[in-house]
């Protein structure tokens, strides 16, 4: 198959594939952007992959970052884009079902193609546009088939975190599971086990945020692959009760909502440990967890100012789109009238702060001045102290005599 027109991040690639050629070199482009040129869609990165060494591709362009030198990895910066060229290799040896031991470099593209995980994610497109495919992945585009290149049950074995990347693409290209790639994911699985956390997670997030993320999280479910995740053991219905309870057409608009629902489902009652164990980063513990406490709130009570307060709009909003999706009552206009009644975000809006009691009416820094700077900030925040220094002066003698 041969294309007519290459994509405009492509053509502006061209030059890079041709000088590679001009020094005696094969360049191609390869990976998940020819497979998304090819369904017609929108791409993102553009990986070329080549016959050159790394140390051959660096004397052909002028500047060069090592960037992953020891997978064979040269970022080219050309006309104002960076670009990953990558030279052909084959992984031979994997220990403890990881990451090869070692990788070595080839002169021949088949071998660079045989590595990958799917016959779809193994095309190269030469400069001309023409299609490379030596594993039927236009066969398999057609007919919306994920199928590993070569034995599945060795490609599985040889790395696990090909499990999740299956159930990643099934969720974000919509994609069935071709029987014995699916059976080698299954009897597999328990090699997720020995996968770093953080890799799991990046495919698992990337799962949740795909347009057909159910799909994903079916094949999850059929192959029993959550039993060997962080803390998801013997979770097969609540998996279902998420399904079941989530409107069909609904995608999550953040990665926060999308675990938030997720420990929801999983009813897990420390979601920062959970998170944890997932090895994510405090910021997104922390406000994962926010979304679950404000969801278990609403479960009882309207919205408050102080949540609003506390927790600010947007996460807020994030948890009512939960309830949107699972047809429970949802009150955005409460929301907005809440957020745009607050007269301060945060404290350090505040016109008053501990120095200035100090300063000016004698404060001694401790305890129960912090008391009182809190007292402030409730009663700003509820609306009955206005924030202006005099109102609030009167308003700690006051609270101090008492
Ligand atoms: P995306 O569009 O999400 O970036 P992608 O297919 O480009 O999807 P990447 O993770 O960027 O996925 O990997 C680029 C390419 O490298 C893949 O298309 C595939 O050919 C190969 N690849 C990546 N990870 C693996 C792996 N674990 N095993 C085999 N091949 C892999
Ligand atoms: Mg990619």
């Amino acid at each position: 198959m041969k294309l007519e027109t290459l994509p405009s991040d492509f053509q502006k690639a061209l030059p890079l594939l041709k000088k590679i050629k001009e020094a005696g070199f094969e360049a191609y482009f390869v990976g998940g952007s020819v497979r998304d040129v090819l369904l017609g869609r929108d791409i993102h990165d553009v990986d070329i992959a080549t016959s050159s060494y790394p140390e051959e591709t660096k004397q052909i362009f002028e500047r060069t970052v090592d960037i992953g030198i020891e997978h064979g990895t040269v970022l080219v910066l050309e006309d104002g884009g960076e670009y990953e060229i990558t030279t052909f290799r084959t992984e031979d040896v994997y220990v403890d079902y990881r990451r090869p031991k070692s990788v070595s470099f080839v002169r021949s593209l088949e071998e660079d193609l045989k590595r990958r995980d799917f016959t779809v994610n193994a095309f190269a497109l030469d400069e001309s546009g023409q299609v490379i495919d030596l594993f039927d992945g236009l066969s398999d585009l057609k007919a919306k088939v994920l199928r590993a290149v070569g034995r599945a049950e060795e490609r599985f074995s040889e790395d696990a975190l090909r499990i999740m990347r299956g159930l990643r693409f099934a969720a974000s290209l919509n994609f069935d599971i071709e029987r014995s790639t699916f059976h080698a994911m299954k009897t597999h699985a328990p090699l997720l086990e020995k996968i770093s956390v953080e890799r799991s997670f990046i495919e698992f997030d990337k799962l949740l945020m795909a347009p057909h993320w159910r799909k994903g999280i079916e094949a999850l479910m059929e192959t029993r692959a959550y039993d060997y995740l962080p803390d998801c053991q013997d979770t097969f219905e609540k998996w279902q009760s998420l399904l079941d309870e989530t409107d069909e057409k609904f995608s999550f608009s953040s990665s926060e909502q999308a675990w938030a629902a997720l420990l929801l489902a999983l009813e897990i009652e420390q979601p920062k440990a959970f998170l944890k164990k997932w090895k994510t980063s405090t910021q997104f513990q922390q406000a994962v967890d926010s979304i679950v406490s404000i969801y278990r709130f609403r479960l009882s009570s309207d919205m408050t100012k102080p949540e609003v307060y506390r927790y600010g709009k947007d996460l807020i909003w994030q948890a009512e789109e939960l309830r949107q999706a699972q047809g429970l009552s949802v009150d955005f206009a409460r929301i907005k009238h809440l957020d745009a009644d607050l007269t301060i975000h945060n404290k350090h809006e505040i016109v008053v702060n501990g120095g200035l009691l100090i300063k000016e009416l004698g404060f001694k820094p401790g305890p129960q001045m912090g008391g009182l700077l809190k007292a402030v900030e409730e009663a700003i925040v509820l609306g009955y102290l206005a924030n202006d220094k005099e109102a609030i002066f009167k308003f700690v003698k006051a609270e101090s005599s008492k």
